[in-house]
């Protein structure tokens, strides 16, 4: 039965034709039960809680039940995985169901993950399991509060069916949220099939929808200026993901957005110890996509991208023009963010200098990332210093930073830094410890601690008394923790 959700489609995606994507409906899942929600991304689509929560709303969600004025498809695009090109991939478990224009008037476009077989799905099996959908669900909305670009998740929905991965699991289905769900990889593919007619189809949609302020006479200098935007908002979102600490694991070029959202959360982790070589995927055996190395990564993806818009860009130069930008974008990016982070309202030459030598200090002592900033932030509120100065050994080396630092500080009101320390240095983020006990907890059905850490999560800087717990270090077991990219 066709299922009416108060919601208003418009479905841009879908009038680019054939070529882009299959019209395919998702695959039923059986018996069904709810997961999570996220009661505010869904007003933030137009759906009342209540409807949210309604038998209507998990058919639809577990792709049971078709949605009125919904278009659903798999789109098609390609991709370099972990440095080669891997010809054509495509949404091989994801089904767009359509863009919602949302009550402020944003396009949202809605997706299903994990909801069956596709055109694109390969060898794989068109489903994901709990275990991961709950990771990219909390990881969603928790990147949106900590203020980082991202694509959102409305919901989770289980199943008891199972789903093979290195052991025996059971399926669910996130639904996915962004303006846009374009990657580079959808531009790559058209161009390795030499398809110029539909790249330029792609480029005139991206920019009519999404950079409206790129659009020239010319059809070069608009591939060129497009470009040139992702290049910067790729730049701002690295910049976002070094300075809190996020390692995100598969950054191929199929997962790469061309809005500058975090993307396809799969093996991904937020750092613990300041470890700067940290490899979050196990099977990624050389640590192309160790933390240190995402915005070197980043760079080499916006070159796989320009090499797509060649075709329509023409002369190689043009396109490495609007690349060259990056690193210095980058950087002043990142500075910008770790100034935020140290309470420093204006910029000074030195500041830079600042910076690598407490991060430098950080790695030297395997200080743990997060605590370590909020302790820092709670002391320049007002707080004794010793539960900072007490996360190092070297208490000599901490001490000659500090006073560098509380000297650099006097010249800035103390409320003011105060005030920018506690909403930039976030008190909760999305452990991987914490990640895998609400997992265990919701394998077994109890979904309560599940909505307890997203609640902290959905206002990370807030102090959450009786949540004391979520924000403490990892445990022992946390270090033997292994993710891969079976999900
Ligand atoms: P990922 O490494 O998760 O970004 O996925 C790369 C490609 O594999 C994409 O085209 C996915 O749609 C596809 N894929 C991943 N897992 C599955 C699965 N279980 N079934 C079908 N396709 C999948
Ligand atoms: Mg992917
Ligand atoms: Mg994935």
């Amino acid at each position: 039965p066709l299922v009416r959700a108060p919601l208003q489609w418009q479905n841009r995606f879908s009038r680019l034709g054939g070529a882009f994507y299959a019209r395919i409906a998702p695959q039923p899942l059986p018996a069904p039960y709810w997961v999570a929600r996220s009661t505010r991304l869904g007003e933030t689509l137009g759906l009342p809680p209540h409807w949210l929560a309604s038998e209507e709303a998990l058919a639809v969600f577990a792709g049971n039940a078709p949605l009125a004025g919904s278009a659903p498809l798999a789109s098609v695009y390609g991709g370099h995985q972990f440095g080669h090109w891997a010809g054509q991939l495509g949404d091989g478990r994801a089904i767009l169901l359509g863009e919602v224009l949302t009550p402020s008037g944003e396009g949202m476009e809605l997706q299903l993950k994990g909801s069956g077989l596709t055109p694109f799905s390969r060898m794989g099996d068109g489903r994901a399991v709990l275990r991961s959908s709950i990771r990219e669900f909390l990881a969603s909305e928790a990147m949106h509060a900590l203020g980082v670009p991202t694509t959102r998740a409305l919901c989770i929905v289980g199943s008891p069916a199972p789903v093979l991965r290195e052991t025996v699991e059971t399926a669910a289905v996130v639904t996915r949220a962004a303006p846009s769900f374009l990657r580079f990889g959808h531009f790559e593919y058209f161009a390795w099939r030499g398809k110029t007619e539909e790249l330029r189809a792609l480029l005139d949609y991206a920019v009519t929808h999404f950079y409206p302020e790129c659009e020239r006479q010319d059809v070069a200098e608009t591939a060129c200026t497009l470009l040139a935007a992702v290049t910067e908002r790729t730049a701002e979102l690295l910049a976002h993901w070094q300075a809190v600490g996020f390692c995100h694991g598969v950054m191929n070029t199929d997962n790469m957005s061309l809005l500058g959202l975090t993307l396809d959360y799969g093996p991904f982790a937020f750092l613990d110890a300041f470890e700067p070589g940290h490899i979050c995927n196990h099977t990624d055996v050389y640590g192309r996509y160790a933390f240190d190395r995402q915005p070197e990564v980043a760079r080499w993806n916006l070159y796989c991208l320009a090499e797509a818009l060649l075709p329509l860009i023409g002369e190689p130069e043009r396109a490495v023009q609007a690349l060259t930008p990056y690193p210095r974008r980058f950087a002043a990016a990142f500075e910008a963010r770790m100034r935020a982070k140290l309470g420093l309202t204006d910029a000074q030459p030195s500041d830079g200098i600042l910076i690598d030598d407490v991060l430098a200090l950080l790695v030297r002592e395997r200080v743990d990332y997060t605590i370590f900033w909020r302790r820092l932030s709670q002391h320049i509120a007002g707080d004794a210093l010793a539960p900072v100065r007490d996360l190092f050994l070297d208490r000599l080396a901490f001490d000659t930073w500090m006073l560098r630092y509380s000297e650099r500080l006097s010249s800035i009101s103390r409320r003011q830094s105060a005030a920018l320390m506690l909403k930039t240095n976030p008190k909760y983020i999305l452990r991987k410890h914490l990640a895998e006990e609400v997992i265990r907890a919701a394998s077994a059905s109890d979904f309560a601690p599940l909505a307890r850490l997203q609640t902290v999560l959905e206002s990370p800087f807030d102090e959450h008394p009786g949540c004391e717990s979520l924000a403490d270090f990892p445990p022992d077991w946390a270090a033997q923790l292994q993710l891969s990219c079976s999900s």
